[in-house]
């Protein structure tokens, strides 16, 4: 039956694009539409999925909610109005929202934060585990679908599951993400990247994309024909060969900054030794060697110009799943210059010139990704300590 009592006032309703409880206990599904306000083909595709929902009610367990992100920069048709409402998800920032608005002093992505904050604590207070967060979005450049996560096992072990490619690491670039966030917090948090932004094929990648992620995690109970033939409807959108690849290298670019990448590439696109693929204030930006190329910026705003990035190898995938279960991190503490932090076990500090020594693929095969760099220190986070493994073990898709 639909179900809005858990979201009595009227701000926070119009926040609410659907919201939908199940005749039976099971997992409840968290999806956002529109964190970024120019990318409305996702809260399109949440609206489309609940005007057929009603059909199917009787095969749902658990509890699903829809909710809008940037509700003021939805309406504006921009990416935000003063800050990018996807980089801001941090501790102190959400502490300080209290004392801002006692002052008065919130900015117009501060308020959308405020309100999605109390709404996802309320749902944490209130819903049934196992939770799942999953962050629709839709990129500049044409692209085939992808998922992308923070690389924790449990992301992995979850997203295995999506015909889809998958790009692990991007919490290495950014701060602040909304799934970054929850993703510490121990939840599965994945992102989808459905399409061009302006694109049909967006909304209907996300559509299927949501049907699928009902069944895969135990919310709509079908036939396997039915599962099969969703799947289908994804990988006509874009099989992809490999399946999962890390980010290696960030271009940023400050607002007063040139920077235009020449037209036509579209996400994954290869680039070749030498290839002249954008110019900046230096002229020509060279492709150093063959390499993939990544989100490549074709709006204005976004400080963010491309990502290069590379498919992962099986034998790291594999190897990296067995250090982590077995928790071989805790060797690196006896080298010198590596250290526990007083404050937060999962985090490491590594002397500068230790970390020359100790590639970063050493940590990234152990769970940490870099965080921080202070003078001397590099900090790193491991995914896996928060993780909410046992949360999920009777899921479905936990084999
Ligand atoms: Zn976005």
């Amino acid at each position: 039956m639909a179900n809005n009592s858990m979201f009595t006032s009227l701000a926070v309703k119009q926040r609410v694009i659907g919201h939908y409880k199940g005749k039976y206990n099971g997992p409840t599904l968290i999806f956002f539409g529109g964190i970024h306000g120019n990318e409305p083909a996702g809260v399109s595709a949440l609206k489309k999925v609940f005007l057929s929902i009603k059909e199917h009610a009787n095969d749902f367990k658990g509890e699903l909610i829809a909710l809008s992100g940037n509700l003021n920069a939805l309406s504006k048709n921009i990416r935000f109005q003063q800050e990018d409402l996807n980089r801001i998800w941090a501790d102190q920032r959400l502490e300080s929202l209290d004392i801002k608005t006692k002052l008065g002093t919130l900015n117009a992505e501060e308020k959308e934060m405020q309100e999605l904050y109390a709404m996802l604590l309320q749902i944490l207070d209130s819903c049934e585990p196992p939770f799942y967060f999953i962050d629709l979005h839709t990129t500049s450049s044409d692209t085939i679908p992808f998922l992308i996560i923070n690389d924790s096992l449990l992301n992995r072990k979850f997203t295995k599951n999506y015909p889809l490619p998958v790009i692990l690491g991007i919490e290495e670039y950014l701060n602040g993400a909304l799934l970054s966030y929850l993703n510490e917090l121990g939840y599965v948090s994945i992102g989808f990247e459905s399409g061009q932004h302006t694109s049909e094929e967006a909304v209907e990648n996300a559509k299927n994309f949501i049907w699928y992620t009902l069944i895969l995690t135990g919310f709509y109970n079908v036939h396997s024909s039915i599962f099969e033939s969703v799947k289908q409807s994804i990988l006509k959108a874009g099989n992809y060969q490999k399946k999962f690849f890390e980010i290696y290298f960030q271009r940023l670019v400050s607002s007063n900054e040139s920077f235009q990448m020449q037209p036509g590439y579209t996400n994954f696109q290869d680039l070749t030794k030498g290839e002249i693929f954008a110019h900046d204030h230096n002229g020509a930006v060279i492709s150093t060697h063959n390499t993939q190329i990544f989100m490549p910026l074709y709006q204005k705003s976004g400080n963010e110009a491309y990502y290069l990035i590379r498919p992962i190898p099986m034998l790291f995938l594999t190897v990296s799943k067995y250090v982590r279960r077995f928790r071989l991190d805790s060797v690196l503490t006896i080298l010198p210059g590596v250290t526990r932090d007083s404050n937060d076990i999962h985090i490491l500090r590594v002397n500068k010139r230790v970390a020359r020594f100790l590639a970063k693929p050493i940590f990234h095969l152990l769970g940490y990704r870099a965080r921080s760099q202070g003078e001397h220190h590099l900090i790193l986070k491991s995914r896996e300590y928060n993780s909410k493994l046992a949360m999920y073990k009777n899921a479905p898709w936990f084999t």
